[in-house]
C-alpha cells in the first residue's frame, strides 16, 4: 500500500514519526516484600530511521528496557508504543505480529552451533511468507553484505568472534524488520572487530531505513550514534 502525504492528518503524522514511544513507563521485578523498581518514569521518543545509543552503569536497568520494547517481557504500567501499536495490555497475537518487525542482536550471539552459517540466518526467514527462491536470495545477498560470502556452509565453530556476530547481524537483518534492538552487540570483540560489525549493522539498517537501539558499554563506537542516552538507577539522564 502506498500512502500520499494528503491522505495522512497532520496528528498520524506526528505519531507515525516515531518509531518508538515511551510514556511515563515504570518496572518491578519481584512480588510482595521482594518488589523492585527497576525503571522509574521513563519517557522517550525514538525517530523512525534513527541510530540510538542506551549507556549507563551495569544493573542500571538497561536489558530490562530493551526486553520491554522488544515485546519480550509485558509492559506493567505506563505507555509503550512500537511503530504505532500501544504494548500495554497487547494480547499474545499483537505482541508476536510486534516482534516480527524487530530484529535481535544480543551479546552472546545465540547461533545454533548444529546449524551452518546459511541455515541460522534461513531460520529467521522460516515464519515469514517468502517463498523459496527469494528467501535463497535475501540470504545469499545478506551474508554477502556481511562479508561472509564464502562461509555460507561453515559451522559457527569455524568462524571467529567478529564473524560469529555477523552472522547475527545478518539474522536481525534478513527479514527486513523495521527496527533492530542490540543488547552489547560488542561486549565479547576485540576492538577492531567490535567497531567493524557496528558499522556493518549501521551501513546495512540504513539502507532499510531501519531504527536501530543498541545497549553498549563501548565507548570507541559512540561516535556512531545520532543520539547517546545514558541510563542510571532506573532513570533516563539527560547526556
Ligand atoms: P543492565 O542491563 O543495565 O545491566 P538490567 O535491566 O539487566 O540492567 O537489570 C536491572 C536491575 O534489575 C538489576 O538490579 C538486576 O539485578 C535486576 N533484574 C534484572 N533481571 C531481573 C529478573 N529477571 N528478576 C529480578 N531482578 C532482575
Ligand atoms: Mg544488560
Amino acid at each position: 500500500m502506498t500512502y500520499t502525504i494528503s491522505s495522512l492528518s497532520s496528528t498520524d503524522l506526528s505519531t507515525s514519526d516515531n518509531a518508538i514511544a515511551i510514556l511515563n513507563l515504570n518496572h518491578y521485578y519481584g512480588h510482595g516484600s521482594l518488589r523492585k523498581q527497576v525503571l522509574t518514569d521513563i519517557n522517550l521518543q525514538i525517530q523512525r530511521g534513527e541510530i540510538v545509543l542506551l549507556t549507563g552503569p551495569s544493573g542500571s536497568g538497561k536489558t530490562t528496557l530493551l526486553t520491554l520494547i522488544g515485546g519480550l517481557r509485558s509492559v506493567q504500567s505506563g505507555s509503550l508504543k512500537i511503530l504505532g501499536d500501544e504494548l500495554l495490555n497487547a494480547n499474545r497475537e499483537q505482541l508476536t505480529l510486534t516482534r516480527r518487525r524487530i530484529g535481535y542482536i544480543f551479546q552472546a550471539h545465540n547461533l545454533l552451533n548444529f546449524l551452518t552459517v546459511y541455515q541460522n540466518v534461513e531460520m529467521a526467514l522460516e515464519i515469514q511468507h517468502v517463498s523459496a527462491l527469494e528467501a535463497n536470495t535475501r540470504i545469499t545477498d545478506i551474508l554477502t553484505a556481511v562479508g561472509l560470502a564464502e562461509r555460507l556452509h561453515y559451522y559457527p565453530e569455524a568462524l571467529s568472534g567478529g564473524q560469529k556476530q555477523r552472522v547475527a547481524i545478518a539474522r536481525a537483518l534478513v527479514s527486513q524488520p523495521q527496527i533492530i534492538l542490540a543488547d552489547e552487540p560488542t561486549a565479547a570483540l576485540d576492538k577492531k572487530s567490535g567497531r567493524d560489525v557496528v558499522e556493518i549493522l549501521e551501513k546495512l539498517a540504513k539502507e532499510q531505513g531501519c531504527t536501530i537501539l543498541i545497549v553498549t558499554h563501548d565507548n570507541r563506537i559512540l561516535d556512531l550514534a545520532d543520539r547517546i542516552i545514558t541510563m542510571e538507577d532506573g532513570h533516563l539522564v539527560d547526556s
